[in-house]
């Protein structure tokens, strides 16, 4: 668990497609990208800090769009947390947003969320 978050979420699972050589799942038998319904069903509550996508990149461009839709929406249900993103494909992220009214996900509206990415592999 890291210190900076309450709870890490994770509704979209499987092998990332970044492979980054560093990555603590890298060895791990974790199946295709896919949408995790058990995870999407998960009650958020409020007033806490979520790490939505701690292993795997739910804003690669293999992951579907509707599915990252049906996490963010999950999220503006739950609009009592902060939410706290990591991509290695911080363009989709901003275009989603941009799609949705805003250039980043603090500034659309009703969507309140802080944000963090690496961009390029390293
Ligand atoms: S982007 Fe993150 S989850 Fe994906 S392989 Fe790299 S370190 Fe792992």
């Amino acid at each position: 668990m890291y210190s900076w978050c309450d709870f890490t979420w994770n509704p979209i699972r499987g092998k990332c497609p970044h492979a980054c050589v560093y990555c603590f799942m890298k060895d791990r038998d974790v199946g295709p990208l896919r949408l995790d319904e058990k995870a999407l069903a998960d009650s958020l509550g409020s007033g806490r800090t979520i790490f939505v996508g701690s292993s795997t990149d739910m804003w690669a461009d293999a992951v579907r769009g509707d599915r990252i839709w049906q996490v963010l929406n999950k999220c503006r249900h739950y609009d009592g947390n902060k939410y706290i993103f990591q991509t290695k494909n911080p363009s989709r992220l901003f275009k989603s947003c941009s799609q949705n009214g805003g250039s980043r996900p603090a500034e659309t509206p009703g969507f309140k969320a802080k944000w963090a990415s690496i961009t390029g592999k390293l």
